[in-house]
């Protein structure tokens, strides 16, 4: 069969498969901890859209399997081998803002929309559509293949962890969870907390006086993620023997300098200090202006007292405008994957409360997490800030030249009359969860993303032209 043999025969097919994949939809499947149980882990309608997709598969007359309602499977084939689809049904809440209700899966203008529709029931179900086509087509196969169904993606991803301790790791496999051509790689992701109370402080600095007539830093606050380059940031600070109008003519000449706004307020002798930057991924630090690191840049300029002092100057010397960890010392770029990356997102202090710093980093395959993150230890730790580890994951790389990559290039191709570069980002999809595995579709290069947004939708002619790559990808990644 040829590309245009593939889309013919998805065509033929067309209207139950939007049928089927419209009542998909329209289970709202989210996470709900309220009905949760043992057999359905996230909830009564994520079960339910569980069920529903093996359903479909086992009419189709793959062999299923219900792994404890933490994800499920379908399949079919035979072979030593084993192919994995991997792709997810629940979905995140719908939020506000929908001109057609989110779980009615209407079609408007040759879109399905729908709270799911792309991220990720709609190519779910092209892949179940496509795997059925195989099957009804009766094509040989020399290898098994497996779509394997996630509950949990949208949260903790507990689905293919719990998944994945009992069942089989597929040879190779591709998950329709991002964006077409094929992302083959992703970067490590580690977000990282820097804390000290107010007794390390002591301890560590001891009782020694201010300087004489300095502000007291009294709080400051910047961003609420990690994986966001905050795009406000407040500081409350005591004028100590400066007037507050100096200090506010200092900062008004300091914006005017950086380029950037903000605003001084006086209340109650207090000053309230506020400035703007711009708002950016966490993955791309250098897209934004960081609003606190630069009000911390700016305060480091004063004479504060010696814990906020000691606080402004870390952030302005290892984390202002160093988004890729130069100052830190751990800076290294990769041809392939890109730089490092280093987002503080969230940044808190509180005159005898806590002092935080919530960092996100992004680093290529080329470099060992346990060789440059001790690094990060270095300036913060004598000044008795405590690092904690919240999340650490590897970087996912697949080799250019394996054949996974190759094939699906190559049927990419086929389909679209496209070139199939391949991609490689700072986030994380859910192909990282194969062994072998990248991410593939469903989103082609000229549509908008709309993945958690009001709105969210799949083009009907994008699920048709997802479903014939998908039919076609699999087969040969089975052949191959
Ligand atoms: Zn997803």
């Amino acid at each position: 069969m040829n590309a245009q043999d593939w889309l013919h025969e998805v065509e033929k097919r067309k209207d139950a498969l939007i049928a089927v994949t419209r009542q998909f939809l329209q289970i709202p499947s989210v996470l709900d901890e309220q009905t949760a149980r043992p057999g359905a882990p996230f909830g009564e309608e994520i079960n339910r859209a569980l069920e529903f997709v093996v359903g479909v598969c086992a009419e189709a007359g793959m062999t299923t399997k219900n792994v404890e309602g933490y994800a499920a499977h379908a399949e079919f084939g035979q072979g030593e081998e084993l192919i994995g689809i991997l792709g997810h049904v629940d979905v995140v809440p719908e939020g506000e803002g929908w001109s057609t209700p989110p779980f009615a899966a209407e079609i408007v203008d040759g879109k399905i929309v729908a709270r799911g529709a792309l991220d990720d029931k709609g190519p779910t179900m092209a892949a179940v559509f496509a795997a059925k086509l195989i099957l009804e087509l009766g094509l040989p196969l020399r290898r098994r293949v497996r779509l394997i169904f996630g509950t949990n993606e949208e949260n903790e991803w507990a689905c293919v962890e719990r998944y994945f301790q009992t069942e089989e790791m597929p040879t190779m496999g591709f998950s329709p969870d991002a964006d077409f051509p094929v992302i083959h790689a992703e970067k490590g992701l580690t977000h990282l907390i820097y804390r000290q109370s107010y007794e390390q402080h002591r301890r560590m600095s001891g009782t020694d006086p201010s300087p004489k007539g300095a502000c007291q830093l009294v709080s400051f606050s910047a961003g609420s993620r990690s994986n966001m380059v905050p795009a406000r940031a407040v500081a409350v600070i005591e004028p100590g023997d400066k007037t507050a109008d100096e200090l506010t003519r200092l900062f008004q000449t300091w914006l005017s300098e950086q380029g950037i706004t903000g605003e001084a307020k006086e209340e109650q002798g207090r000053l309230q200090l506020s400035i703007n930057g711009v708002a950016a991924h966490g993955s791309t630090p250098e897209k934004g202006v960081n609003a606190g690191t630069m009000l911390a840049h700016f305060l480091a300029k004063l004479t504060l007292d010696q814990r906020a002092a000691q606080f402004v100057s870390l952030i302005a010397r290892y984390l202002h405008q160093q988004h890729f960890g130069e100052a830190l010392g751990i800076a290294h770029d990769n041809r392939d994957m890109g730089p490092l990356t280093v987002n503080t997102g969230v940044m808190r202090y509180e005159a005898e409360g806590e002092s935080r710093l919530d960092i996100d980093i992004r680093y290529p395959h080329t470099i060992r997490y346990e060789d440059w993150q001790p690094l990060l230890n270095r300036p913060f730790a004598s000044l008795g800030y405590e690092l904690e580890v919240m999340m650490h994951q590897t970087p996912h790389y697949v080799d250019p030249k394996h054949p996974l990559i190759t094939t699906l290039q190559r049927v990419y191709t086929e389909q679209t009359g496209q070139p199939a570069d391949l991609l490689a980002i700072g986030g994380g999809t859910y192909a990282r969860s194969l062994k072998a595995g990248v991410a593939f579709g469903p989103l082609f290069p000229n549509r908008e993303e709309c993945a958690h947004e009001a709105d969210e939708h799949l083009y009907v002619e994008d699920l048709l032209k997802a479903t014939a790559i998908y039919a076609q990808a699999i087969y040969e990644l089975a052949n191959v």
